[in-house]
């Protein structure tokens, strides 16, 4: 009996296929595929029909190209190893009016995408200015071998926000830039724009002349935002423990560490669970319940490898606890203020807890 991460891999493949929707997509694979593993991720979303990927780390662009070879790999954030980025026809952001001045003899035949900067301020050209700039002297650039602009790019940094006007705000300045070369003549072979949030918000739809959404966490099967029912994305991770015991306490007792849960009445059962924060498991997703035999319990103690969870006579020693799957589910707990989906995903200790695919 050991906690166990696991996949349901016809699961997570048949959610790409509901969330591609006959779009298309480039996966963002960022981070270990948001920790589901790459290359597990690469192979799913491929047999889905995605044949664009996108990440934020150039190691992972190789290993990508090494997997799929005829893939569009495009690299989000801007490197310096110019001759890697090259030799594996990684397509590349391109960040800045300085970096583009400083580089442009280095970045000979790599193609780039322009990025626009927009209310997030993590990268890109300030305005539509900057980046005619950039398309001018580079149309100018008499040189054979040179950089090649092949797409236009942006981040919202609101999109999952509903409360707020700024998704509006920073999608009609984005809009305006795109229409705005295009009414100019500039052409593009790609141009993306949509995280998970804006792909669902704009009705599962890409946006006028776009060529692909950037989707992640919805391909992962956690939901970008509450308003979308919970059929609609499919969660196909299990992250489960076992009973190791159950063992009963009396109103008074303090249990765990430090006085960490004080019992409340006579008799209370509490489980002895085999997994605890040093498998991944948050201090703010224990504040809530944990599944075993089909019904909720709540968690009263987390450890580092175990935790207590207040159980009825109908809980045994070697009964499941599960603290997630898709009656129990990330994006649940995103909602209610645990982390984000991506922050309890990354958590999970791929090194303590067995890890299958299923
Ligand atoms: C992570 C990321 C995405 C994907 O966002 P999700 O909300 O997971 O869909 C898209 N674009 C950029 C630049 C990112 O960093």
């Amino acid at each position: 009996m050991t906690a166990t991460w696991s996949v349901d891999s016809e699961a997570f493949y048949q959610n790409a296929v509901k969330v591609k929707n006959n779009n298309s997509i480039m996966a963002v694979v960022k981070n270990n595929a948001y920790h589901y593993g790459l290359e597990f991720a690469v192979k799913q979303f491929s047999r889905a029909g995605i044949t664009t990927f996108s990440t934020t780390s150039l190691k992972e662009a190789v290993r990508i190209r090494k997997l799929v070879p005829k893939a569009t790999i495009f690299l989000m954030n801007a490197v310096y190893d110019f001759d890697t980025v090259r030799d594996n026809q990684i397509q590349m952001t391109l960040p800045s009016l300085e970096y583009y001045y400083k580089y442009k003899e280095e970045l000979h035949d790599i193609k780039v995408h322009l990025e626009f900067e927009n209310l997030l301020h993590r990268s890109g050209f300030k305005t539509l200015e900057e980046i005619k700039e950039v398309l001018e002297d580079n149309h100018n650039n008499s040189n054979p071998r040179k950089m090649v602009i092949s797409g236009l790019w942006t981040h919202f940094g609101y999109a999952d926000e509903f409360d707020v006007p700024e998704y509006g705000f920073e999608r009609k300045a984005w809009l305006n830039v795109v229409n705005t070369l295009l009414d100019e003549g500039y052409q593009f072979d790609m141009i993306h724009a949509q995280n998970s949030a804006s792909y669902y918000r704009e009705g599962q739809t890409l946006l006028p002349h776009h060529t692909h959404a950037r989707v992640g966490i919805a391909l992962y099967g956690s939901r970008p935002y509450s308003k979308l029912e919970e059929k609609i994305i499919q969660q196909s991770l299990t992250v489960k423990g076992n009973v190791i015991q159950v063992r009963e306490v009396n109103e008074g007792d303090y249990c765990g560490y430090s006085f960490a849960y004080e019992a409340t009445r006579n008799k209370t059962q509490l489980a002895v669970v085999d997994v605890g924060y040093g498998d991944g498991i948050l201090k703010s997703r224990a504040k809530h319940e944990a599944l075993i035999n089909g019904k909720r319990y709540p968690i009263r103690a987390l450890m580092m490898s175990h935790m207590f969870v207040e159980v009825d006579d109908e809980v045994h020693a070697q009964d499941e606890v599960i603290l997630y799957n898709n009656d129990i589910r990330i994006d649940e707990y995103t909602f209610k203020g645990v982390g984000a989906n991506s922050e309890q995903l990354s958590a999970m200790n791929h090194d303590s807890l067995i890890k299958e695919y299923r």
